[in-house]
């Protein structure tokens, strides 16, 4: 059935094919220092419980289309990888990040430990050349690679098990620790968690929001469980004191947190005053 508002929806979706192609060259290409980037990085803070301090920073993409504002990346990311325009996109914004950081660490010595989370697709986890072109905007960027996170979901590893826990094992040689994202909400194979080697788990949002998952006892098997493999933990989504305070609970001081509660995600601009007052919150 071709109905009209599937036509639109096509006519929708060709144009947006169009537009992000056009933001991409547009900001890839961009020579005026004084012309504004269709596409940007904003960075969200990261705080760890034990010192209540900012230990470092999520980058997250925005897309400020001229005509249609901004567009949600839960919009467009999904295009991107299915387009196949998420690969340059997600080393742009690793690049972008990755100089942006260094910055901030030659400029706020006593903050050099800051690390930076950088989100992987599906897609670009498995290209072939990724542990080359991480390394070669690693060097380009002389970021230090110890404060390098990674972040990928559970169904991205998952896929291709065999492949995903070699690319994995491979990232962490080079001294990049690798977080599963929005951890419960894929394959939620629990039984398979000890086969890949990650770092640490990013609980998602909808655990952190949900009174009874933080009651009934799901957030603290989590835990528990990332406890047991020695993981490291961020919980995601903190919009609230009484989740803070659950989560502060059951994390035993230890832990990290992200969520509106303390920042939404900021400018770089934004960043650079933070940095320059001091990293409490
Ligand atoms: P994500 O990786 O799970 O990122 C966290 C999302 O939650 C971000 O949305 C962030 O702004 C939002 N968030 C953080 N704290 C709170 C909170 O307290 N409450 C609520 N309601 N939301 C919160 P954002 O920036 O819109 O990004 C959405 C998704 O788009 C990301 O989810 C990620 O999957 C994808 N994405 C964003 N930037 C990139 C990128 O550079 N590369 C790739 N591959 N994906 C990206
Ligand atoms: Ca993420
Ligand atoms: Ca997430
Ligand atoms: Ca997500």
């Amino acid at each position: 059935i071709f109905d009209v508002s599937m036509h639109d929806r096509i006519l929708d979706r060709l144009r947006m094919e169009n537009d992000l192609r056009r933001a991409i060259a547009q900001t890839f290409s961009l020579e005026d220092p004084q012309a504004v980037p269709e596409l940007r990085v904003v960075y969200q803070p990261i705080i760890s419980l034990e010192t209540s301090k900012v230990s470092g920073f999520e980058a997250l993409i925005r897309w400020q289309h001229p005509e249609l504002g901004p567009i949600s990346p839960a919009d467009f990311i999904p295009l991107a990888e299915e387009m196949g325009l998420i690969v340059p996109i997600g080393y742009w914004v690793l690049r972008q990040a990755c100089a942006q950081v260094h910055a901030w660490h030659e400029r706020f010595p006593s903050d050099r430990n800051l690390t930076l989370s950088v989100n992987l697709s599906p897609r670009q986890f498995l290209q072939a050349d990724l542990v080359e072109q991480i390394v070669k905007a690693i060097q380009e960027t002389q970021f230090s690679v110890a404060c390098l996170h990674l972040e990928i979901t559970e169904t991205t590893i998952f896929k291709n098990a065999t492949l995903g826990a070699d690319i994995l094992a491979n990232l962490r040689k080079l001294g990049i620790q690798v977080y599963i994202d929005d951890f419960g909400t894929g394959y939620s194979s629990l039984g398979y968690l000890h086969r890949f080697p990650v770092d640490g788990l990013k609980i998602d949002r909808s655990f952190v929001q949900d009174d009874d998952c933080l009651k009934s006892g799901i957030v603290q098997t989590i835990i528990t469980l990332a406890n047991q493999l020695k993981l490291s933990i961020v919980a995601e989504g903190v919009e609230t004191l009484p989740q803070l305070e659950s989560l502060r609970v059951m994390l035993h001081e230890s832990g990290q947190v992200q969520g509106y509660f303390f920042f939404k995600p900021l400018e770089a601009t934004e960043v650079e005053t933070l940095l320059g007052t001091g990293l409490k919150r």
